[in-house]
Protein backbone atom coordinates (compact mmCIF):
# COMPACT_ATOMS: atom_id res chain seq x y z
CA UNK A 1 0.00 0.00 0.00
CA UNK A 2 1.58 3.06 -1.18
CA UNK A 3 0.63 6.78 -0.59
CA UNK A 4 2.09 9.57 -3.14
CA UNK A 5 1.71 12.64 -1.22
CA UNK A 6 2.35 14.67 -4.70
CA UNK A 7 2.72 18.70 -3.54
CA UNK A 8 1.40 18.33 -0.39
CA UNK A 9 2.71 18.47 3.34
CA UNK A 10 5.27 20.72 4.95
CA UNK A 11 8.52 18.53 6.90
CA UNK A 12 6.63 19.85 10.42
CA UNK A 13 3.06 17.92 8.92
CA UNK A 14 4.99 15.03 7.84
CA UNK A 15 6.50 14.29 11.33
CA UNK A 16 2.82 14.68 12.43
CA UNK A 17 1.18 12.57 10.26
CA UNK A 18 3.97 9.71 10.86
CA UNK A 19 2.99 10.51 14.83
CA UNK A 20 -1.06 9.42 13.95
CA UNK A 21 -0.06 6.21 11.42
CA UNK A 22 2.74 4.35 13.34
CA UNK A 23 0.35 3.00 15.83
CA UNK A 24 -2.27 2.54 13.77
CA UNK A 25 -0.47 0.35 11.63
CA UNK A 26 2.13 -1.24 13.98
CA UNK A 27 0.67 -4.46 13.84
CA UNK A 28 0.21 -4.48 9.95
CA UNK A 29 2.43 -7.19 8.90
CA UNK A 30 0.25 -8.57 5.84
CA UNK A 31 1.11 -5.78 3.57
CA UNK A 32 4.23 -3.54 2.42
CA UNK A 33 3.47 0.30 3.46
CA UNK A 34 5.33 3.20 1.72
CA UNK A 35 4.71 7.32 1.56
CA UNK A 36 6.08 9.29 -0.76
CA UNK A 37 6.46 12.86 0.18
CA UNK A 38 7.70 15.64 -1.19
CA UNK A 39 11.90 15.66 -1.69
CA UNK A 40 12.09 17.96 1.20
CA UNK A 41 9.97 15.99 3.29
CA UNK A 42 12.15 13.28 3.02
CA UNK A 43 14.84 13.94 6.22
CA UNK A 44 11.40 14.17 8.04
CA UNK A 45 9.27 10.88 7.15
CA UNK A 46 12.59 8.74 7.29
CA UNK A 47 13.73 9.82 10.67
CA UNK A 48 10.11 9.54 12.18
CA UNK A 49 9.47 5.84 10.59
CA UNK A 50 12.59 4.64 11.38
CA UNK A 51 12.15 1.56 13.22
CA UNK A 52 8.35 1.08 11.85
CA UNK A 53 7.96 -0.80 8.65
CA UNK A 54 6.55 2.17 6.46
CA UNK A 55 9.21 2.81 3.87
CA UNK A 56 9.88 5.98 2.34
CA UNK A 57 9.77 6.71 -1.06
CA UNK A 58 10.48 9.45 -4.05
CA UNK A 59 7.64 10.79 -6.25
CA UNK A 60 10.50 11.06 -9.08
CA UNK A 61 14.24 10.75 -10.17
CA UNK A 62 16.42 11.92 -12.68
CA UNK A 63 17.90 9.22 -14.45
CA UNK A 64 21.92 10.64 -14.04
CA UNK A 65 23.53 10.82 -11.26
CA UNK A 66 24.83 13.66 -11.10
CA UNK A 67 25.64 16.96 -13.11
CA UNK A 68 24.46 20.34 -14.27
CA UNK A 69 20.47 19.49 -14.18
CA UNK A 70 19.21 22.21 -11.80
CA UNK A 71 16.25 21.41 -10.08
CA UNK A 72 16.61 17.71 -10.29
CA UNK A 73 17.26 14.97 -7.91
CA UNK A 74 18.89 11.60 -8.55
CA UNK A 75 18.36 7.92 -7.59
CA UNK A 76 21.80 7.56 -5.78
CA UNK A 77 20.44 10.60 -3.91
CA UNK A 78 17.26 9.40 -2.63
CA UNK A 79 19.07 6.20 -1.90
CA UNK A 80 21.40 8.20 0.22
CA UNK A 81 18.17 10.15 1.77
CA UNK A 82 16.81 7.28 3.26
CA UNK A 83 14.31 6.02 0.74
CA UNK A 84 13.86 2.70 -0.50
CA UNK A 85 11.17 3.30 -3.09
CA UNK A 86 10.68 5.73 -5.79
CA UNK A 87 7.74 6.24 -8.20
CA UNK A 88 8.41 6.31 -11.70
CA UNK A 89 6.19 7.71 -14.85
CA UNK A 90 3.50 8.93 -13.14
CA UNK A 91 0.32 10.36 -15.30
CA UNK A 92 1.26 13.77 -13.81
CA UNK A 93 4.98 13.48 -14.49
CA UNK A 94 3.88 12.01 -17.75
CA UNK A 95 0.96 14.56 -18.44
CA UNK A 96 2.93 18.14 -17.29
CA UNK A 97 6.84 17.32 -17.32
CA UNK A 98 7.19 15.26 -20.76
CA UNK A 99 7.77 12.41 -19.45
CA UNK A 100 7.67 9.18 -22.43
CA UNK A 101 8.14 5.69 -22.03
CA UNK A 102 11.82 6.14 -22.85
CA UNK A 103 12.35 8.33 -20.10
CA UNK A 104 10.56 5.92 -17.96
CA UNK A 105 12.55 3.51 -19.04
CA UNK A 106 15.96 5.13 -17.80
CA UNK A 107 14.59 6.21 -15.01
CA UNK A 108 13.51 3.03 -13.81
CA UNK A 109 16.96 1.28 -14.59
CA UNK A 110 18.97 4.40 -12.53
CA UNK A 111 16.91 3.79 -9.63
CA UNK A 112 17.48 -0.02 -9.54
CA UNK A 113 21.31 0.32 -10.06
CA UNK A 114 21.09 2.68 -6.78
CA UNK A 115 18.96 0.42 -4.66
CA UNK A 116 15.49 1.39 -4.77
CA UNK A 117 12.43 -0.38 -5.95
CA UNK A 118 10.82 1.16 -8.79
CA UNK A 119 6.96 1.41 -9.03
CA UNK A 120 6.27 2.11 -12.53
CA UNK A 121 2.84 3.73 -13.37
CA UNK A 122 0.77 2.84 -16.78
CA UNK A 123 -2.77 4.07 -17.37
CA UNK A 124 -4.49 5.09 -20.16
CA UNK A 125 -6.36 8.77 -20.94
CA UNK A 126 -10.38 8.84 -20.58
CA UNK A 127 -10.13 9.65 -24.42
CA UNK A 128 -8.12 6.86 -25.07
CA UNK A 129 -10.65 4.46 -23.17
CA UNK A 130 -13.45 5.88 -24.63
CA UNK A 131 -12.07 5.22 -28.15
CA UNK A 132 -11.50 1.13 -27.11
CA UNK A 133 -7.51 1.77 -27.13
CA UNK A 134 -6.79 0.99 -23.42
CA UNK A 135 -5.37 -2.29 -24.05
CA UNK A 136 -3.43 -0.38 -27.01
CA UNK A 137 -1.84 2.24 -24.72
CA UNK A 138 -0.98 -0.30 -21.64
CA UNK A 139 0.77 -2.83 -24.64
CA UNK A 140 2.37 0.42 -25.93
CA UNK A 141 3.70 1.97 -22.23
CA UNK A 142 4.81 -1.53 -21.37
CA UNK A 143 6.61 -2.04 -24.57
CA UNK A 144 8.48 0.91 -24.46
CA UNK A 145 8.93 1.77 -20.69
CA UNK A 146 9.42 -2.23 -18.39
CA UNK A 147 10.08 -4.51 -21.83
CA UNK A 148 13.11 -2.93 -21.64
CA UNK A 149 14.39 -4.23 -18.18
CA UNK A 150 16.36 -7.61 -17.90
CA UNK A 151 14.50 -10.15 -16.18
CA UNK A 152 16.97 -9.44 -13.11
CA UNK A 153 15.66 -5.47 -12.93
CA UNK A 154 12.03 -6.51 -14.03
CA UNK A 155 11.94 -8.66 -10.63
CA UNK A 156 12.70 -5.63 -8.56
CA UNK A 157 9.74 -3.16 -9.93
CA UNK A 158 6.22 -3.29 -8.87
CA UNK A 159 3.78 -2.07 -11.21
CA UNK A 160 0.79 0.38 -11.00
CA UNK A 161 -2.17 0.25 -13.02
CA UNK A 162 -3.48 4.22 -12.97
CA UNK A 163 -6.46 4.96 -15.23
CA UNK A 164 -5.44 8.50 -15.82
CA UNK A 165 -9.63 9.26 -15.55
CA UNK A 166 -9.55 7.94 -11.78
CA UNK A 167 -6.74 9.85 -10.66
CA UNK A 168 -7.70 12.89 -8.46
CA UNK A 169 -11.26 12.86 -10.11
CA UNK A 170 -13.25 10.49 -7.59
CA UNK A 171 -14.34 8.39 -10.51
CA UNK A 172 -12.90 4.83 -9.58
CA UNK A 173 -12.59 2.13 -11.41
CA UNK A 174 -14.94 -0.30 -10.73
CA UNK A 175 -13.39 -3.46 -9.18
CA UNK A 176 -14.10 -5.67 -12.84
CA UNK A 177 -12.50 -2.86 -14.75
CA UNK A 178 -9.42 -2.80 -12.83
CA UNK A 179 -9.51 -6.44 -12.91
CA UNK A 180 -9.56 -6.43 -16.86
CA UNK A 181 -6.59 -3.81 -16.93
CA UNK A 182 -4.76 -6.02 -14.30
CA UNK A 183 -5.24 -9.12 -16.50
CA UNK A 184 -4.21 -7.52 -19.70
CA UNK A 185 -0.74 -5.89 -17.76
CA UNK A 186 0.06 -9.36 -15.94
CA UNK A 187 -0.55 -11.11 -19.38
CA UNK A 188 1.91 -8.98 -21.08
CA UNK A 189 4.50 -9.97 -18.19
CA UNK A 190 4.10 -13.38 -18.87
CA UNK A 191 4.57 -12.53 -22.36
CA UNK A 192 7.68 -10.64 -22.20
CA UNK A 193 9.64 -12.30 -18.98
CA UNK A 194 7.47 -15.53 -18.41
CA UNK A 195 5.00 -17.05 -15.98
CA UNK A 196 7.14 -16.91 -12.91
CA UNK A 197 7.81 -13.49 -13.47
CA UNK A 198 3.69 -12.52 -14.34
CA UNK A 199 2.74 -15.32 -10.92
CA UNK A 200 5.43 -13.21 -8.73
CA UNK A 201 5.13 -9.36 -10.00
CA UNK A 202 2.79 -6.84 -7.75
CA UNK A 203 0.65 -4.57 -9.63
CA UNK A 204 -1.09 -1.85 -8.17
CA UNK A 205 -4.38 -0.27 -9.02
CA UNK A 206 -4.38 3.63 -8.42
CA UNK A 207 -7.00 6.48 -9.00
CA UNK A 208 -9.42 7.39 -6.47
CA UNK A 209 -8.94 4.89 -3.84
CA UNK A 210 -10.25 5.22 -0.68
CA UNK A 211 -11.73 3.33 2.80
CA UNK A 212 -14.97 2.81 1.48
CA UNK A 213 -13.89 1.19 -1.39
CA UNK A 214 -10.64 -0.71 -1.04
CA UNK A 215 -11.87 -3.87 0.50
CA UNK A 216 -13.64 -4.43 -3.28
CA UNK A 217 -10.75 -3.50 -5.46
CA UNK A 218 -8.33 -5.74 -3.23
CA UNK A 219 -10.75 -8.88 -3.75
CA UNK A 220 -9.77 -8.88 -7.49
CA UNK A 221 -7.37 -11.82 -7.89
CA UNK A 222 -4.70 -9.47 -9.96
CA UNK A 223 -4.99 -6.95 -8.01
CA UNK A 224 -2.19 -6.74 -4.76
CA UNK A 225 -2.31 -3.53 -3.52
CA UNK A 226 -3.06 -0.07 -4.52
CA UNK A 227 -1.28 3.33 -4.69
CA UNK A 228 -2.74 6.17 -3.45
CA UNK A 229 -3.25 9.46 -3.44
CA UNK A 230 -5.71 11.86 -1.81
CA UNK A 231 -6.33 9.37 0.89
CA UNK A 232 -3.09 9.08 1.67
CA UNK A 233 -2.75 12.43 3.30
CA UNK A 234 -4.85 12.01 5.98
CA UNK A 235 -3.16 8.94 8.88
CA UNK A 236 -6.13 7.70 9.92
CA UNK A 237 -7.53 7.34 6.60
CA UNK A 238 -4.11 5.47 5.31
CA UNK A 239 -4.13 3.32 8.00
CA UNK A 240 -7.70 2.00 7.16
CA UNK A 241 -6.62 1.19 3.54
CA UNK A 242 -3.58 -0.79 4.79
CA UNK A 243 -5.84 -2.96 7.30
CA UNK A 244 -8.89 -2.92 4.85
C1 LIG B 1 -2.08 9.07 -7.42
O1 LIG B 1 -1.64 10.18 -7.14
O2 LIG B 1 -1.30 8.23 -7.88
C2 LIG B 1 -3.50 8.78 -7.22
C3 LIG B 1 -3.95 7.61 -7.54
O3 LIG B 1 -4.26 9.80 -6.69
P1 LIG B 1 -5.76 9.66 -6.07
O4 LIG B 1 -5.75 8.47 -5.15
O5 LIG B 1 -6.01 10.95 -5.35
O6 LIG B 1 -6.69 9.44 -7.23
Amino acid sequence: MAGNWKMYKTPAETKAFFETLLPLVAQSTHADMAICPPFVDIAAAVEAAAGSRVAVGGQNCEYRKEGAYTGEISAPMLKAAGCSCVIIGHSERRQYYGETDATVLLKTKAALESGLQAIVCVGELLADREAGKTNDVLTTQFDGGIAGLTPEEFAKIVIAYEPVWAIGTGKVATPEIAEDAHKVIRGLVAGKFGADAADKVRILYGGSVKPNNVKGLMEQPDIDGALVGGAALEAVSFSQLVNF
